[in-house]
């Protein structure tokens, strides 16, 4: 059973020692607020280094896609932004961009030899996705991608508010 590989976890995902942790990052890759402020502050400035480099490169990260920086000071040894969709009706592909920020994070992953990683509950917080629906959606794209990969050995759901946790523990 693949949810034997998933862990709920409540609190800061800054303090989590995980091979990978991900950040609800978003496009211009230089920082924000919720998570991502909180992730570069403690992280260090070696992060916004390596975004900074990724943006000269490629022009920052589309939403639904992925990238991968040192963890810089962090317990975890990188960081994996992702960009979540702005929830706007439902009508804009939310649903479908939501899921490709999860697949995309765990490939990312999975290729760089990646056994632990913890998401944040991506777009729930400044982005307005529906809590319960993006809860719903990222343990659909973590048990599908555990169930045809083994080198994954534990995905850590990290939910900072009450309200996430208990949708997700409902869930799972
Ligand atoms: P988005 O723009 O993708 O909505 P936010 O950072 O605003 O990103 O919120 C995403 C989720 O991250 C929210 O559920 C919020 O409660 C949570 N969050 C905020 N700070 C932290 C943190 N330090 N650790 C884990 N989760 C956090």
């Amino acid at each position: 059973m693949s949810n034997q590989r998933i862990k709920l976890v409540q609190g800061d995902i800054t303090k989590i020692k995980a091979d990978a942790i991900v950040n609800a990052a978003n496009t211009s890759l230089l920082g924000g607020g919720g998570v991502d402020g909180a992730i570069h502050r403690a992280g260090g400035k070696a992060i916004l280094e390596e975004c900074i480099q990724i943006r000269n490169r490629q022009g920052g990260c589309k939403t639904g896609e992925a990238v991968i920086t040192t963890g810089g000071n962090l317990p975890a040894k990188y960081v994996i932004h992702t960009v979540g969709p702005v929830y706007n009706n439902g009508g804009k592909g939310e649903n479908g961009l939501l899921a490709s920020a999860y697949l995309n994070s765990l490939k990312l992953a999975a290729e760089n030899h990646v056994e632990t990683i913890a998401f944040p509950n991506i777009s729930t917080g400044i982005y307005h996705f529906p809590k319960k629906k993006a809860a719903s959606i990222a343990i659909k794209i973590v048990q599908d991608f555990l169930a045809g990969n083994e080198s994954i050995k534990e995905v850590v759901f990290v939910c900072f508010d009450d309200e996430n946790c208990g949708i997700y523990k409902g869930l799972l």
